[in-house]
């Protein structure tokens, strides 16, 4: 609409001028209009790169996310405890200028948030904005994009054009940009193809760089990225972005308060144990608890319920761990050998740890057929061998399942195997093979997959021998699926106790 006004204006200004003259206008009239119209067009102009602060790119087609002053406090974040200190003292250094002046501290110009994703990173930047009284601004990597040389570049110098002026207006002193995704403009340079993307990676750069500590209003760059070993070295450099603060999936307390911030809206049924949910939801990010309580909610709101029961959250846990039900129906000959592939990682699951099968279904879900339920094992971080190896049984179970009922594996088995060749990787990469201590890159790739196969024929090999001696489980286990689709981790246990007294 702007851009529309203001080519109006300039149509005008020709035309009222060759009309004054054509009509015989006297000069001082037309000088008169003339200013008036200049005048006009400044206050235009004026307007509109005030509307441009922090929003839209001036004369570019850049569009950085419009942000009003961020009220979200670091409160607000459930667990993140560490990263939040650790964010907080980085922040302290733009809040205590003085000192930081006397002692003759270089400013912090970039901070690297780097953790998988739906882990809070946004908020947290969103919160600094906040704790530091700054004019926020963001941006996702892939908005700096583009096929045309220079453009990514001229993108990155509006941005933080705008936000120097945004602070301006706002009387403010401090700015905060915040930029998701670093990777898709900051991945390492390698010379030749990519000249847009080092253009605009060079800009970030230049502009890191001309950022000063008496300047005002002080900027401080936000980035976050999944990726953080692509990221070109130059980024990472003392003096860019020189404080990474990893933001990782929560813990079980940490899981609990993101469940209480967002259970805060929602009317619970007393039967509610959110101790319980954050167990059960081992594994899983802020992101994802927040939809489990609003897949709960929308549960609730289907059976025309006033609050949010156990049941719904279980529900909404499984949707959101699995996926969404669904009306796939495999035909019966389909279902039989899917319940056997299950109860394969059911016993096993039993036989590696006790009690730790919650429920064993045949109700299609996502792209699965069938699954287990686990009960979550308690927050660790060390895994030992003969944990990995327990693991890799329970993902061979399924298939080895098959192999002992029907001679042969199906496709169903892809997944598994998927994970199971991941906990190798993990295995190699800790020292805990026959291959020492090495570094995965540099194994040449048929010793690697020599290992790999040692390790998973014989764990396959005692896969199938622990499922033999539980085939009494199996028959017994196949006809309550087969009648009920699903089958709790109690009654599962009570046969499996028949094979052990
Ligand atoms: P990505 O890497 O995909 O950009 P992110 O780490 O930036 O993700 P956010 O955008 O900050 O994740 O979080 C997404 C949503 O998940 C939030 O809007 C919020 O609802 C919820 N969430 C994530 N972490 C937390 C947390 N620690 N406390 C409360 N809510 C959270």
């Amino acid at each position: 609409m702007l851009k529309w006004k203001n080519e109006i204006l300039i149509g005008i200004i020709p035309a009222l001028l060759l009309f004054g003259l054509y009509k015989g206008t006297e000069y001082l009239p037309v000088i008169l209009i003339a200013v008036l119209l200049i005048v006009a067009f400044f206050v235009v102009r004026l307007q509109r790169s005030g509307d441009a602060i922090g929003a839209t790119g001036g004369k570019s087609s850049h569009k950085v996310s419009e942000q009003k002053p961020s009220y979200l406090k670091f409160d607000q974040i459930g667990g993140q405890d560490q990263a939040k200190a650790e964010l907080m003292e980085a922040l302290d250094f733009l809040i205590k200028k003085e000192q930081i002046a006397k002692l003759g501290i270089r400013p912090i110009k970039g901070i690297l948030l780097t953790g998988p994703p739906g882990t809070g990173k946004t908020l947290l930047a969103k919160a600094s904005a906040h704790y530091t009284n700054a004019v926020f601004s963001a941006a996702s990597g892939s908005e700096f994009v583009e096929m045309y040389v220079g453009v990514g570049a001229s993108r990155i110098r509006d941005m933080f054009k705008q936000v120097r002026l945004k602070a301006q207006k706002e009387n403010k002193q401090n700015a905060i940009i915040f930029i998701d995704e670093i990777d898709v403009i900051g991945g390492k340079r390698e010379g030749g193809q990519q000249r847009e993307y080092d253009q605009t990676l060079n800009q970030l750069l230049t502009e890191m760089d001309g950022i000063h500590t008496k300047e005002e209003p002080r900027i401080l760059i936000i980035a976050a990225t999944n990726r953080k070993e692509m990221l070109d070295s130059a980024l990472l450099r003392p003096g860019r972005f020189d404080r990474h603060i990893e933001v990782d999936l929560p813990d079980k307390k940490g899981r609990l308060s993101i469940l209480d911030i967002h259970a805060r809206n929602k009317p619970l049924s007393e039967n509610v144990n959110m101790e319980l949910i954050a167990e059960q939801t081992f594994g899983f990010s802020g992101a994802q608890l927040e939809s489990v309580l609003n897949e709960a909610a929308i549960y609730a709101m289907r059976s025309n319920a006033d609050i949010l029961t156990k049941d719904h959250l279980g529900l909404a846990i499984d949707k959101v761990m699995m996926g969404e039900k669904t009306d796939r129906e495999a035909n019966e000959e389909e279902k039989v050998r899917v319940a056997y592939h299950e109860l394969g990682h059911a016993i096993l699951a039993e036989v590696v740890r006790v009690g730790s099968v919650s429920q064993v279904s045949l109700c299609p879900r996502g792209k699965a057929l069938g699954y287990v339920r686990h009960n979550p094992p308690a927050d660790h971080y060390l895994y030992t061998k003969t944990y990995i190896e327990g693991q890799i049984m329970i993902a061979l179970g399924g298939a080895a399942a098959e192999e002992i009922y029907y001679g042969a594996r199906s496709t169903g088995s892809r997944n598994d195997f998927e994970k199971a060749m991941e906990l190798v990787r993990l295995m190699v990469d800790s020292g805990l093979t026959e291959l020492g201590i090495v570094d995965i890159q540099m194994v040449p790739k048929k010793q690697f997959m020599d290992v790999n196969h040692a390790i998973l024929d014989e764990l396959m090999g005692s896969t199938k021998k622990i499922l033999e001696t539980y085939m009494i489980v199996f028959e017994q286990s196949l006809d309550v699926l087969m009648k009920e689709e699903t089958l709790s981790g109690e009654q599962f246990r009570m046969m499996m106790r028949q094979i052990a007294s």
